[in-house]
């Protein structure tokens, strides 16, 4: 395939997820659906179930209203509407972890507005690092695998789970060496990365490295289009196609991020260290850093994302806020005040997963573009 084949076949995916989980079903497999955020999807993975990312989606909410506030993030809404309305059937449960607070509540609203697809809880501890957060961790795995065990009726077996503990390294080393080629590439739209970013979320991770691999080698054998003004994104989710369209309309190229559904989740990978390959997986929880649901007293995470910004030649940060975010609002001054001391300029937009209009972040991304 070449360059634009490769581009229609993530578009394709990442725009309609439901044909894709059917196609899976049909092939006999299970789906498990994950939630956000690092839910362990290498376990599901060795278990011969599709690991299948539930994120929401940007649609009308009506029936979650019944179960949450309104100031709760449009991820957790928007997630519920879609199992409500029967967006996930087919499923055979869904992992969701324990990360923020929202997160902390969606599960038990789940138990009752979609009682099809049970709820698996991953618990995380908040002291990752030493040894007792470790084990704990391993304790949280165990109970998902027992969990699933009774949803899926498929086994675990600790060798399989180190096969697809390869799968996950080898992707996440595309998916890195993706960014630095995207970068080099200005004539791939926000809009086409985005997609190739939200497409991983619904295959098995084995098929999605082919095609990542597949694109690098074709873009590397590609000219560059001319150039755009390089800038980092920030945030939880950046998939909107109103948003990347305006991104795209200012003729600004992200040349590297920190989105959570993006590059974020693809920085860690599950190291070679520890006894059983479930142990492995553990330490891969306490190797993590720099993230805004991850606790780290230090925050380096704040300036992490000034240096990311100035080592990939960006003019500029683009934070995009998900509205309602608490982890990522607190983080918010601190990574203008490591931005500012770089002296490399920030704008913040807030976003939902209901927004059909765009223009106050056009007006936003406008201003800004000007001052780069
Ligand atoms: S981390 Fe933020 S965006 Fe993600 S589920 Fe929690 S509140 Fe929602």
């Amino acid at each position: 395939m070449n360059v634009q084949e490769l581009l229609n076949r993530f578009r394709e995916v990442a725009a309609c997820p439901r044909a894709q989980m059917e196609n899976y079903l049909k092939s006999g497999k299970k789906v498990v659906l994950t939630a956000p955020v690092y839910t362990p999807e290498e376990i599901i993975h060795s278990m011969g179930a599709v690991p299948f990312g539930a994120w929401g989606a940007d649609i009308e909410l009506n029936e979650s209203k019944k179960y949450f506030p309104a100031f709760i993030c449009s991820i957790m809404q928007s997630l519920l509407e879609i199992g409500i309305k029967g967006g996930y059937r087919g499923a055979s449960a869904i992992v969701i972890p324990s990360l923020c607070d929202s997160l902390k509540v969606i599960g038990q609203n789940w138990k009752y507005a979609v009682p099809s697809i049970p709820f698996i809880p991953m618990t995380y501890p908040q002291n990752r690092k030493p040894d007792f957060g470790v084990a704990f961790t391993k304790a949280g795995y165990e109970r998902v695998i027992s969990d699933l065990g009774k949803a899926t009726g498929l086994t675990f077996d600790d060798a399989a789970l180190g096969s697809s503990i390869e799968v996950y390294n080898a992707h996440n080393a595309a998916m890195r060496e993706l960014v630095g080629v995207l970068a080099a590439h200005p004539e791939v739209t926000n809009a086409q990365r985005s997609d190739i970013f939200k497409s991983a979320f619904f295959m098995l991770k084995e098929e999605h490295t082919e095609l990542v691999r597949a694109l690098i080698d074709a873009l590397g054998a590609a000219e560059a289009g001319p150039a755009k003004t390089p800038i980092m994104t920030t945030g939880i989710i950046a998939d909107a196609a109103g948003l990347t369209g305006i991104l795209d309309d200012c003729g600004l190229q992200i040349v590297c991020d920190d989105v959570a559904a993006e590059s974020r989740q693809y920085a860690t990978d599950t190291p070679a260290e520890g006894e059983t390959n479930l142990d492995r997986l553990a330490l891969k929880f306490r190797n993590m850093d720099n993230c805004s649901v991850l606790y780290d007293q230090e925050k380096n995470r704040c300036k992490k994302i000034a240096a990311d910004a100035k080592a990939a030649g960006a003019k500029g940060v683009l934070v995009i806020l998900t509205k309602f975010c608490d982890p990522e609002e607190f983080d918010y001054p601190l990574i203008k005040k490591a931005c500012d001391a770089e002296g490399i300029p920030v704008t913040v937009i807030e976003v939902d997963r209901q927004m059909v209009n765009y223009e106050q972040a056009r007006t936003a991304i406008e201003t800004f573009r000007d001052i780069l």
